[in-house]
């Protein structure tokens, strides 16, 4: 009822952004780009504003498309979404980061954890627990090594369902950070009701800190709430040291962005990890 309104809403603006013949072309290569692997994970880093100690990473999907390039989530993750096959995106997201964690473990490159974003509609899939809980089983990896982000589109979808899927998440030890947050249908009861790991405050908010007061406010007072919900809080977009500055000042925990370091290669990103950097 309510909850597929939305969604509808959610498609139908992913068809205004995408041209139709672009939604059918993409529909059409999608099965055939994941037989032949065509989708890559670019990993961006997130560190500590304390010390800069890198503290995990984002994976980030691209489809390495043979005559277009390198595409990028946007133009095909809601046609995904739309088309049915986010789920099957999901599924090699999930088995593509463990096997990475596992050939990075293997080369003797840590990396403490790796966040994963899935769509809201993975968290209907009854098979969802059992796709990450088989991976972690088959790469010998501790669900510790995993952060899930929702966003909230995510928490509004069947809350109940939703909760009991992070309740058994969170018994494999895998973590959970809320994504974009103060973006979309907020509502402050789900933070205390999905008990969260870490808070991501949403790019649209760092971008013009300090200039902006508005902006400068609302990060301020997001801070404020995640370290007296006990939540780590990571600012996302960061761009600037007078955006870092800010963010320092207030007691912001963790930074992911440009000013650090775009989404990289697996390659490029492996040599971050062997720097230490
Ligand atoms: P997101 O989860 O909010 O991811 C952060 C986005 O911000 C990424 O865009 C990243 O490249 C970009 N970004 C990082 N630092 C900066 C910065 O300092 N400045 C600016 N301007 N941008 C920055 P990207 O990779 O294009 O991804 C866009 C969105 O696509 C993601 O937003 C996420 O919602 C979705 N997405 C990406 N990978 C996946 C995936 O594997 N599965 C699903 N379901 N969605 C994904
Ligand atoms: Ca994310
Ligand atoms: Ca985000
Ligand atoms: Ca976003």
């Amino acid at each position: 009822a309510k909850s597929a309104g939305r969604n509808n809403y959610k498609f139908y603006t992913a068809d205004l952004n995408v041209r139709a013949s672009e939604v059918l072309a993409i529909e059409s290569q999608f099965r055939g780009a994941l037989e032949r692997n065509e989708f890559v994970l670019h990993y961006q880093p997130q560190v500590d504003m304390t010390d800069g100690r890198l503290l995990g990473a984002e994976a980030l999907i691209r489809w390495n498309h043979p005559e277009q390039g390198l595409i990028g989530p946007l133009r095909f993750i809601p046609v995904a979404e739309e088309r049915g096959f986010i789920v099957a995106i999901g599924n090699w997201v999930i088995r593509e980061a463990c096997r990475q964690l596992a050939e990075w473990k293997a080369a003797g490159c840590i990396l403490p954890k790796l966040a994963l974003n899935l769509s809201a509609l993975q968290f209907r899939d009854p098979e969802l627990l059992s796709v990450i809980e088989g991976q972690l089983v088959a790469y010998d990896l501790d669900g510790a090594c995993l952060e899930i982000e929702l966003t909230e589109s995510v928490l509004m979808d069947d809350v109940e369902g939703t909760l009991q899927a992070v309740e058994a998440l969170r018994a494999l030890g895998v973590s959970l950070a809320i994504d974009d947050f103060g973006t979309g249908y907020s509502s402050l009861s789900y933070l205390k009701r999905f008990k969260a790991d870490t808070l991501k405050i949403d790019r649209s908010f760092v971008r013009d800190i300090p200039q902006d007061l508005d902006d400068s406010a609302i990060t301020r007072a997001i801070i404020a709430m995640a370290k007296t919900l006990n939540m780590q809080v990571l600012a996302e977009g960061v761009e600037t040291a007078q955006q870092w500055r800010f963010l320092a000042d207030e007691g912001c925990d963790q930074v992911q962005g440009y000013l650090v370091s775009p989404p990289l290669p697996a390659e490029r990103f492996e040599a971050v990890l062997r720097d230490g950097a």
